[in-house]
C-alpha cells in the first residue's frame, strides 16, 4: 500500500501500489495546481478523510479537484460523469522515488493527446 497524503495530514488516502507513470497536464487547472497525476479506478483507492477536502468544479463540470480545507494541497480529482475514474496527485507521496518514474507530459489544453518528446522515453529519469 502507498500513501497520499496532505502536507497537514487531514487527507489521507491510499492506493494499491506506486505510480510508474504520472502525467502532467497543462490544462488552465493542472498547471496552475503544479500536480503529477497517477490514474487509478476508484475502487482501488481507500480515502480515509473525505470530509476534510473542499472540491473544485468548473466548465464543463467532468472532474472534481479535492483540495485539504485546511492546508491546501491538491490531493486527487474524481470524475462526476457515469465513467468512474480518478487520479491521485503523485506529489503527496512521500518518498517516492521519481527515478523510477515516467512522467508524461498531456496537452490538455489543446489537443488532449500526449506530447512524446523526441526519442520517446525522455522523460524517465
Ligand atoms: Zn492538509
Amino acid at each position: 500500500m502507498t500513501e497520499v497524503t496532505c502536507h497537514c495530514g487531514a487527507v489521507h488516502l491510499t492506493v494499491p501500489q506506486a505510480p510508474t507513470e504520472v502525467t502532467e497536464c497543462n490544462c488552465s487547472v493542472c498547471r496552475r495546481l503544479g500536480a503529477r497525476w497517477a490514474y487509478y479506478t476508484p475502487s482501488e483507492v481507500s480515502v480515509a478523510q473525505v470530509g476534510s477536502t473542499h472540491p473544485y468544479v468548473w466548465g464543463d463540470r467532468m472532474l472534481a479537484f479535492h483540495r485539504c480545507r485546511r492546508c491546501g494541497c491538491v490531493t486527487h480529482w474524481q470524475s462526476l460523469s457515469v465513467q468512474p475514474r480518478m487520479a491521485i496527485n503523485a506529489r503527496m507521496i512521500d518518498g517516492l522515488d521519481w527515478t523510477k518514474v515516467r512522467i508524461r507530459q498531456f496537452d490538455g489544453d489543446k489537443t488532449w493527446a500526449y506530447l512524446e518528446t523526441p526519442g520517446g522515453e525522455a522523460h524517465i529519469a
